[in-house]
């Protein structure tokens, strides 16, 4: 689900084959990082020996990690990627590996003490008669708690009002759909500067471009904007256990983590809600890592606090598996 974009620009939907999967299922989307590496001066990127080293193993050398905290890096505990059946993301779509050398290289957004605090924006939030027409789960508060917990940098939320009529309305299977590249065109020049990015969630359904029946979200990995919608969740703790997925799956896109491809993780690219569902709520090693090199934190610390907010929706499943992470650690 999820289109990435990449940065620059560098338009994503590029070369994006028409996804449209059958009935009652969802298409989502995302999309390809072409090239990768975005440009970096006139000398441009050295990835040669140390991009192929990567790749035998893509979250690196640890020797320069916390040997305090290397034990959230390491391999046990983290599932392989399942083999992509028909209808499911990679299935459709080729993913380029981003290593963590990749990532860095790639220069992901970093918080300064100015620039720290992650901005929910309410997006025609206040239109009850939209809002009834749609899933309205999880709440605003369980979206601020969760994104604390999971990036572990302060929350906030702010009202932003855009013109809808420039957001590319249409109608698609009787609902009226936003078009997310609009909406983060027009966010952008609106991202406070003590933002350190802006997610904005509307109950409004989304696509992507004329080839897609929907999108579940889309961010752009620097440029310090996404969305996602609550449209497409159900109802129930499901779908609070949905939102919470694609939510922090958007928002790690914030923080310049593309699709992994590596292990079963969080940031697996999704196709449908029904795979969604068979993907995880963690970060495997290597998106950890990114994560870990941008913000800073102490794993067990942040596993503690994601699992209270899990525990809180009643997302058994993944708690069972925070717990099992924490049993291995001393201390
Ligand atoms: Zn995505
Ligand atoms: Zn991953």
């Amino acid at each position: 689900m999820v289109l990435v974009e990449v940065t620059r620009r560098r338009q994503i939907l590029v070369g994006l084959p028409a996804l449209l999967i059958g009935a009652g299922a969802t298409a989502a989307c995302d999309a390809p990082r072409p090239g990768l590496v975005p440009e970096r001066g006139p000398r441009g990127p050295r990835r040669s020996a140390r991009t192929a080293t990567v790749d035998r193993d893509p979250v690196g050398a640890l020797d320069d990690v916390d040997p305090a905290v290397r034990w959230a890096f390491a391999e046990d505990g983290f599932a392989p990627l399942p083999e992509a059946g028909p209808g499911d993301w990679l299935h459709a779509h080729a993913e380029s590996p981003q290593s963590f050398a990749t990532f860095t290289i790639e220069g992901p957004n970093r918080p300064t003490a100015e620039r720290r605090t992650l901005l929910v924006a309410r997006l025609g939030w206040g239109d009850a008669a939209r809002a009834s027409a749609t899933s309205t789960t999880p709440t605003m508060d369980e979206i601020v708690a969760y994104l604390g917990a999971f990036f572990t940098l302060p929350v906030a939320t702010i009202d932003v009002q855009l013109d809808r009529a420039a957001l590319e309305p249409r109608t698609q299977d009787g609902r009226e759909q936003l078009r997310t590249t609009a909406i983060l065109d027009a966010l952008e020049p609106q991202v406070p500067d003590h933002a350190y990015a802006m997610l904005a969630v509307t109950p409004d359904d989304l696509y992507p471009g004329p080839e897609w029946n929907f999108v579940f979200g889309m961010a752009r990995l620097h440029r310090r904007v996404g969305v996602f919608s609550l449209a497409r969740y159900g109802e129930g703790d499901a779908a609070v256990q949905r939102g919470l997925a694609v939510l922090s799956h958007e928002a790690g896109h914030m923080f310049g983590i593309s699709h992994c491809v590596h292990y079963a993780c969080l940031m697996n690219g999704f196709n449908s809600r029904e795979e969604l569902d068979r993907t995880p709520m963690h970060l495997c090693r290597v998106c950890l890592r990114k994560l870990h090199a941008v913000v800073g934190f102490d794993p067990g610390t942040r596993y503690r606090a994601v699992r209270e907010r899990l525990v809180a929706a009643g997302v058994r499943e993944e708690v069972a598996w925070i717990e099992g992470r924490l049993a291995g650690v001393r201390g």
